[in-house]
């Protein structure tokens, strides 16, 4: 159960916009942060602001540790089988980039193929785009069924011994989908190919377990689950990670430079060359410690209970298409929809003046959009501060987008 006085925790949801109180429909782009988290920030700041890894004197080995503690933290929370398997980042974005560039460049070799998916946030596509263009290899992609399920059967046609990496969405930012991965790691595996889950929009919302999984990279972004923005991390078998050659060169990330060459540090610290962003990265502890007390499974079912409310409300709208499976077993708190062709932009805005902030566009998913046939969507999305009263408000805002873009009366002549 979510406590009853969880929005007390965020400060920003006390806040009025535009005269009325903020109702936050937007936390698959970022999560809102509880008060904890943000004294946190200013605690390191005042406390013992210094770098990390470096100094011998009492504020750095603080930071130092709590760095340390922060990615045990880290590994914990998605059961990681040693925290050297946790490479910080700046974000998931950066994560399969790193995994792109350093996994990608020795791996993946002409004629190669990469499995993804015809649902995928643009940074799980760009990267390998970028990949296989410079190492002619080749992207496949899975497509999903009208209720956004991934073709599985299609799957398998895809893979073959060229396959080397199947990377797709753990839950998808647009339709919701939870994708089967224990299922689809299997027969990555089977075929040879490695799996990589981007799990931006899973991590913050379920519980995780890596190893359960049974994949071999997990991205993850800490913004999304009450952290600060600005760290992330790729998680990584520890082999898979000791084989792979660094992302970034510089400081911090070395055993020895001479002018010629240079020998590297064991994992992480390989891949996390220079200064890192040590506030956030510590920070992203106490948000881990808020979720873990509030319980990763309480959050999921109170998000399950609050998309099937919203399914059965925004049904009611005349005029609305609602993208996205109705089985709740395999979708997350995230509602994707369309109404009566008004620009999403249009229902965005006036929904603002509503006090209502919702995502409005191709929320970094342009095929998936082209695939269900519209250029852009309105996304309303959930977290463990939503409630009914939320989704109640955003069905009041879009009668008044309705009101404000219906059509009007013709004059009546001679009148
Ligand atoms: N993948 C998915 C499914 C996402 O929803 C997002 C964030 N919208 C990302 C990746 C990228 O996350 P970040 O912007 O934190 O790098």
């Amino acid at each position: 159960m979510i406590p009853a006085n969880v929005r007390d925790n965020f400060p920003i949801l006390k806040q009025k916009m535009n005269g009325k109180p903020l109702i936050y429909l937007d936390s698959a782009a970022t999560s809102q942060k509880p008060k904890r988290v943000i004294e946190a920030l200013v605690r390191y700041y005042q406390e013992y602001n210094a770098n990390v890894h470096r100094g011998i004197y009492r504020i750095a080995e603080e930071a130092t540790q709590r760095y340390e503690a922060s990615r045990a933290k880290v590994a914990a929370f998605i059961n990681a089988r040693r925290p050297e398997e946790v490479v910080f980042t700046r974000s998931t974005t950066e994560a399969i980039n790193l995994v792109a560039y350093a996994w990608g460049r020795v791996n993946i070799r002409e004629g190669d193929e990469i499995v993804l998916t015809e649902m995928e946030h643009h940074s799980n596509l760009v990267p390998w785009q970028l990949l296989a263009a410079e190492k002619r290899a080749k992207l496949k992609f899975i497509p999903f069924d009208s209720q956004g399920v991934l073709q599985l059967d299609e799957y398998e046609r895809l893979l073959s011994e060229r396959t080397k990496l199947v990377a797709f969405t753990h839950q998808s930012n647009v339709l919701g989908t939870i994708n089967p991965v224990n299922e689809m790691a299997r027969k990555a595996h089977a075929a040879g190919a490695l799996v990589l889950v981007d799990g931006a929009q899973s991590a913050p919302h379920m519980p995780v377990d890596v190893q359960d999984l049974g994949v071999d990279f997990f991205a993850l972004s800490a913004h999304k689950m009450c952290g600060p923005t600005g760290a992330g991390a790729i998680w990584a078998r520890y082999e898979i990670l000791d084989a792979m050659p660094p992302f970034h060169g510089g400081g911090e990330m070395i055993m020895l430079v001479q002018l010629d060459k240079t020998t590297y540090k064991d994992p992480p610290y390989k891949f996390e060359a220079g200064t890192p962003n040590i506030a956030d990265c510590i920070v992203w502890a106490d948000a881990i410690d808020y979720l873990q007390g509030i319980g990763m499974a309480a959050i999921r079912e109170h998000e399950k209970q609050l998309t099937a409310y919203t399914l059965s409300q925004l049904s009611d709208v005349p005029g609305i298409t609602i993208f996205g499976s109705r089985n709740l077993e395999h979708r997350g708190g995230v509602v994707s929809f369309e109404l009566d062709g008004i620009h999403p932009h249009d229902v965005a805005q006036v929904l603002d003046q509503e006090g209502i902030a919702v995502r409005a566009g191709h929320h970094c998913a342009q095929p998936l959009h082209r695939r269900l046939g519209v250029a852009a969507s309105t996304r309303a999305s959930f977290y463990l501060y939503s409630t009914e009263q939320d989704v109640d408000a955003l069905v009041r805002g879009l009668q008044v987008v309705r009101r404000v873009f219906s059509p009007k009366p013709a004059p009546v002549s001679g009148a």
